[in-house]
């Protein structure tokens, strides 16, 4: 028996890369030993993704879909995939063509050997513009510092998993999963490959650099938590402006124009009252994802698939 091997690839807005990055990876199959199945998850396109998908979908018997009643984010858009997946391993990988169809056979040639996490990592990209660069890597400093786990710069979310991991993985519910951190944290057996990233095949990134920023804050936006959010912007504001204050204050001390002692007091208000705004802004955070997360809302809502339910 053949195995079977479950590609899982989030869409949102890339219908002309449908049929690019299907062919594609079709291709790659044809001189492999495996069979395969492509997952496509319509992540609430608002272009015709979906009916590319469905169109694409009619002529084959391998290629599924599963299409998100609104916009879910990447993330869960991958795990959405997974859930539905049947394969003895699953590659999740992107849309746009940036991640090689060419690399999954020495991926799966890793899984062979034993290895239940393939990821992959991806070289500097020359051709992608400065701000992107900068900003992922301003990405994974962020994220380092943070947390405890220990990311890689240029960890994609291109990825072979076990069918093991997935189902560790079909257990997992939390409402704004970050996989790359969450597939290091589980542990198992893991491999990293380099890559060159290609060029977008079509369109645009959809990660502007707010969405890295709260990708790398677990994102937490919802409007109802939002005012927590202002606390520890404000906070930010005072404390620096606070700084830009003190060049002043030293001059009126250093030229005795106010009252001695007046300088430190001051300083001290005002740079300690930000400090502890943002502090209280951290706690808000996680005030409000506990609070999200105990509402138990399904992660995300399927609209339609042609994949039989499990
Ligand atoms: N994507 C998604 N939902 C979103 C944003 C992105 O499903 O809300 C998909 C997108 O279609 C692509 C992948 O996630 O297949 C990576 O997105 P993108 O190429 O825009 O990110 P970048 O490569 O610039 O980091
Ligand atoms: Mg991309």
């Amino acid at each position: 028996m053949k195995k079977l091997v479950s590609i899982v690839i989030p869409a949102y807005n890339e219908a002309e890369n449908v049929f690019v990055i299907a062919e594609s990876i079709k291709n790659v199959f044809s001189s492999l030993i495996y069979n395969y199945e492509i997952i496509l998850v319509d992540d609430g396109s608002a272009d015709h993704t979906l009916e590319k998908i469905k169109e694409y979908v009619s002529n084959t018997t391998n290629i599924f879909y599963l299409e998100f009643s609104k916009n879910f984010g990447h993330q869960l858009a991958v795990k959405a995939g997974m859930d539905y997946a049947f394969g003895d391993c699953v590659i999740s990988m992107d849309c746009d063509m940036q991640h090689p169809p060419e690399f999954i056979p020495k991926m799966l040639q890793k899984w062979e050997e034993g290895f239940e996490v393939v990821y992959t990592i991806r070289e500097e990209d020359k051709t992608l513009s400065k701000r992107k660069r900068n900003s992922s890597s301003l990405f994974y400093k962020t994220l380092n510092w943070l947390s405890d786990i220990d990311l890689e710069p240029g960890a994609a979310d291109f990825r072979l998993l076990d069918q093991k991991v997935v189902s560790v993985f079909r257990n997992f519910h939390e409402n704004e999963p970050f996989l790359r951190g969450l597939v290091k944290w589980l542990g198992f057996k893991q491999y990293a490959i380099r890559y060159n990233p290609a060029a977008r095949f079509s369109g645009t990134s959809k990660y502007t650099l707010k969405k890295m920023f709260q990708l790398a804050l677990h994102g937490v936006t919802s409007f109802s938590i939002k005012p927590l959010y202002t606390a520890v912007y404000l906070g930010f504001i005072l404390s620096f402006a606070s700084v830009l204050y003190i060049p002043y204050i030293l001059y009126a001390f250093i030229n005795h124009v106010e009252v001695s002692g007046w300088a430190s007091v001051i300083m001290t208000i005002v740079f300690f009252g930000g400090l502890q705004l943002i502090i209280l802004g951290i706690i808000g955070i996680y005030v409000g994802k506990m609070f999200m997360q105990t509402k138990n809302r399904p992660n995300y809502i399927i609209r339609s698939t042609n994949i039989n339910q499990k």
